[in-house]
């Protein structure tokens, strides 16, 4: 039987790719730091710990794995990554997990490790213009990230990289851009835009006035998680080794966003734009390569995604009142 090890599986991307893996008839393990905070978890085998001890490591890869996929990272919306309160911490405990769990993986002679980077790797002066922001993988270079989370997705990226150099591990990266769904945090501070918006609409009545980091205009790209499903597995399983975006090519501002909640919430309300961290001005991915490599690309509409994450949102919130 095939195995899989999902580290970050109580997290929202780990804990859906746990789902899908098993759905596969793979044998999963998975490890985190919690237990999934939504859901019960479907893996195989779930350890609970700390990927920053190397003893908790070792117990981890007790055995060899077909698949590693190293999703687990210090990480959180806006409101975590760009306020620099937690650069730290960002920096250390992400970086310390992909120093165990590469090494762990050299040793263990592990087939094909996937590791989960971010678009925040991009430079901040390509992303200056909300309607022309460039994310070509090959412009992370001369590199100049927004934050330290970006800073340390970048060194990471080359950590895996030069694994596969050196040692001859088989690495698949992928840069994600704003993943979204069902699962994910909504509220308590590390949630990212789609969710905050989905909590913030399914609490207002009809003609209330809602809060909005920044004017609006700022331009992003938001993938539904089924997609992001579909681009790991394919690329995971691909013969391509080089850091790719994974993300939707649908580019939106954040007005645009909140009215699309609204039109799935069936309700209108105001925003009020007030000063709050926003990272870089535009952002949206570019595809060109990841359909040139795997002859894929994600391709449902922003829409789709968004009507089953505000009501599994709505439910949520319903649930809390
Ligand atoms: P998440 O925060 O829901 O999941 C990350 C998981 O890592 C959490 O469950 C957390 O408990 C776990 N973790 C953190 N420190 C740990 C430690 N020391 N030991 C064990 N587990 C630890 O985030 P997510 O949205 O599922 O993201 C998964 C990965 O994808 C992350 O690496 C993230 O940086 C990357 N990514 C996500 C997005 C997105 O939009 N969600 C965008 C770009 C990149």
């Amino acid at each position: 039987m095939k195995t899989a090890l999902v580290c970050g599986a109580g997290g929202f991307i780990g804990t859906h790719l746990v789902k899908r893996l098993r759905s596969e008839g793979l044998w999963v393990r998975g490890v985190d730091l919690k237990l999934p905070e939504f859901d019960l978890s479907d893996a195989s085998d779930f350890m609970q710990g700390d990927l920053r001890d190397d003893k908790l490591v070792q117990a981890v890869f007790d055995r060899r794995f077909d698949e590693v996929y190293q999703l687990a990272a210090d990480m959180g919306g806006a409101g975590y990554i760009f306020t620099g309160d937690n650069d730290a911490s960002i920096l250390h405990n992400s970086a310390v997990i992909n120093l165990n769990v590469l090494e762990a993986c050299r040793r263990r002679d592990i087939g094909k490790v996937f590791y989960a980077s971010s678009a925040c790797v991009y430079p901040e002066h390509n992303q200056l213009d909300p309607l022309n922001p460039n994310c070509e993988e090959s412009s992370a270079y001369p590199a100049n990230p927004d934050s330290e989370y970006g800073w340390e997705k970048l060194f990471s990226e080359r950590l895996y990289l030069s694994y596969a150099r050196n040692y001859g591990l088989e690495v698949r990266i992928a840069r994600f851009h704003n993943i979204f769904g069902e699962l994910s945090t909504w509220q308590g501070g590390k949630e990212k835009v789609p969710a905050a918006l989905c909590r913030k609409i399914a609490l207002a009545a009809d003609g209330e006035t809602i809060e909005v980091w920044g004017d609006g205009t700022q331009t992003r790209s938001f993938l539904y998680i089924d997609e992001c499903m579909e681009g790991i597995l394919r690329l995971m399983r691909s013969g391509w080794s080089g850091p790719v975006n994974i993300g939707s090519d649908e580019m939106v501002c954040i007005n645009e966003l909140a009215a699309m909640i609204m039109r799935a919430a069936d309700k209108n309300v105001f925003l009020e734009h007030i000063p709050g961290p926003e990272g870089v001005r535009g952002r949206n991915s570019d595809n060109r390569l990841i359909k040139k490599m795997l002859g894929w690309r994600p391709s449902s509409t922003l829409y789709q995604g968004i009507v089953p994450t505000y009501r599994w949102i709505q439910g949520e919130v319903q649930a809390q009142c």
